[in-house]
């Protein structure tokens, strides 16, 4: 089956990257959210984004038109049925993404794929609430999506070799570059790696070893990392860094992995960094 038009669930931080990115190769986009305001300013996100690039002379005014002119944005779901490929992206609750998939699941054709942008939760669980578990796999990108280079592309218990051939095969087709996680593990190969950086940098802020800016400033200049850890979480919001590390401590059912107490406090006070202000760099 040849895809022409991509269902995006979510209109927030990743649906906005992904529905972009789909759009500015050439593909027809149907960008779903629950409300108009969160698609309007998605759409929004996207048009400043693409100014910037006319601006510098990277894009012509009528390409960026052209991908505006691509998106669909809606409220209304049934505006998904006839997408040839759906990438969901909504907030990271199991809950929620076991019913956005029953609901694709039924409304979409048998043989599209359904994939989900959790950055930790278990392909084979969300795989499980449709009756194409085969046709089910994680297309992890990153934020931002229209610039960074990767996706991971994951196999759930029982994803096809044909479902992670056509994602790893779209994903390429959007300029990425693909790795694919074998196993159905949680956060896959980068989150992996990078939550504990998180979890090992905030207990060194806890324990009064140096400050924020010290502990930035020795993982970028020594380890040669584009951003610090704590620019890092501030940037992504604290509160799925949180989220990822109480999940992994249970998954893993290790300790090590559990959110420290200054991670805690910030997101019980809602200071849950550059989106929504506060974070490590104002407090
Ligand atoms: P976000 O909070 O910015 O956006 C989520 C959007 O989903 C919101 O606009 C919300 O209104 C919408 N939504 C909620 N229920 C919905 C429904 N039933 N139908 C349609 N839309 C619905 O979140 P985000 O940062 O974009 O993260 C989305 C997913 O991507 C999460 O699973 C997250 O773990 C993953 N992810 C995030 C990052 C990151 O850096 N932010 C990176 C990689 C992956």
């Amino acid at each position: 089956m040849s895809i022409r038009t991509i269902g995006v669930v979510g209109a927030g931080a990743m649906g906005t990257g992904i529905a972009h990115v789909a759009a500015m190769s050439g593909y027809n986009v149907v960008l779903r959210d629950i409300d108009m305001k969160f698609v309007d300013n998605s759409l929004k996100n996207m048009n400043k984004f693409m100014a910037r690039s006319v601006e510098k002379g990277k894009m012509k005014a009528e390409e960026a038109k052209a991908t505006l002119d691509r998106i669909k944005g809606t409220v209304v779901f049934e505006d998904l049925a006839n997408v040839d490929f759906v990438i969901e992206a909504v907030i990271e609750n199991m809950d929620l993404k076991k019913e956005v998939f029953q609901a694709v699941d039924k409304l979409c054709r048998p043989e599209v794929v359904l994939a989900t942008n959790t950055s930790s939760m278990s392909i084979t669980a969300i795989a499980a609430q449709t009756g194409r578990p085969d046709k089910v796999c994680g297309m992890h990108f990153f934020n931002p999506a229209q610039i960074m280079r990767l996706v991971e592309v994951i196999r759930g218990l029982l994803t096809s070799d044909e479902a992670v051939a056509t994602a790893k095969a779209l994903a390429e087709s959007f300029g990425k570059k693909t790795i694919e996680v074998k196993k159905d593990s949680p956060g896959f190969v980068v989150n992996r790696i990078m939550i504990p950086q998180f979890v090992e940098a905030a207990r060194l802020l806890q324990e009064g070893v140096a400050s924020v800016e010290d502990i930035d400033t020795a993982v970028k200049l020594g380890l040669n990392y584009p951003m610090g850890p704590f620019e890092l979480m501030d940037y992504t919001g604290i509160e799925i860094s949180y989220f990822v590390m109480e999940y992994f401590a249970d998954e893993f059912h290790n300790s090590q992995y559990a959110a420290p107490q200054i991670i805690k406090q910030l997101v019980r006070a809602g200071k849950l960094g550059k989106k929504t202000g506060g974070g490590f760099y104002s407090n």
